[in-house]
């Protein structure tokens, strides 16, 4: 069974860094978009910044993917309905002992995902800072310094509005930096399989934004170099088996 240790051992800390590989949209999803649709934001400062909120969704969505292909038994996100521990209407087995956090029946058992990311009665173990353009504001071509909105279809600039759709130039390559902080397991029963997992999930978000917004574009990562021991892998690779 999967105890809850104190949180004595030290949170760690990776400072990842998001490359932008083609033009830059700032702002793009309007100003009814809640601040997690904007791909790009600016801090107090000026400088351009992707909110943790931006890519910790994607982040868990594409670890989601992962896990799902390795057969384990994943909860569906983001409605608390259908998340671990309620689980309304999914047919699969979460009653497996990888999964056991107590013996209270309705909060006994959290996915491999929702042990990372947490759901409505478990808290999250990543913890993640925004990511801040390494490029001073004033280094940045106009269109990205200024912030006043542009209407592209009446060729207007639209004051008090701080959305804007406009493009850095091409292959600036902007760097965007921020540190993600990794709680303790919550068990030592098995190998922690977290940080595998996470950078797994990191490497496979090839953009951000997207949907209706143009989007921030594409990118990719500079991640610290991380060891996965052996066991992890052989831990992963059990999904199927109950
Ligand atoms: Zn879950």
């Amino acid at each position: 069974m999967i105890t809850l240790e104190q949180l004595s051992n030290s949170v760690e800390t990776h400072l990842i860094t998001a490359i932008i590989d083609t033009a830059l949209c700032v702002g793009a999803g309007g100003s009814s978009g809640s601040l997690a649709d904007k791909p790009i934001v600016r801090n107090a400062e000026g400088n351009l910044l992707i909110p943790a909120s931006q890519f910790k969704g994607r982040l868990r969505h594409e670890c989601e993917k992962i896990a799902n292909g390795l057969l384990w038994p994943i909860c569906e996100s983001p409605q608390p309905q259908t998340m671990c521990p309620q689980r309304a209407g999914l047919e699969k087995n979460f009653e497996r002992e990888e999964y056991k956090f107590n013996d209270k029946e309705d909060t006994a058992y959290h996915c491999l995902i929702c042990q990372i990311f947490g759901n409505p009665v478990l808290q999250s173990r990543l913890r993640c800072d925004d990511l801040v353009c390494t490029e001073h504001p004033n280094n940045l071509p106009e269109v990205l310094r200024s912030g006043v909105t542009i209407n592209r279809r009446r060729r207007t600039a639209e004051e008090k509005k701080l959305y804007f759709l406009e493009t850095s130039p091409v292959n600036a390559q902007l760097r965007f930096e921020g540190d993600i902080h990794i709680l303790p397991d919550w068990t030592s029963d098995r190998p922690d399989y977290a940080k595998a997992l996470i950078w797994a999930g990191l490497r496979r978000i090839y953009a951000l934004g997207g949907g209706k917004s143009v989007g921030l574009g594409w990118l990719h990562w500079e991640l610290p170099e991380i060891t996965i021991d052996e066991d992890v892998w052989q831990f992963l690779g059990k999904g199927g088996l109950q």
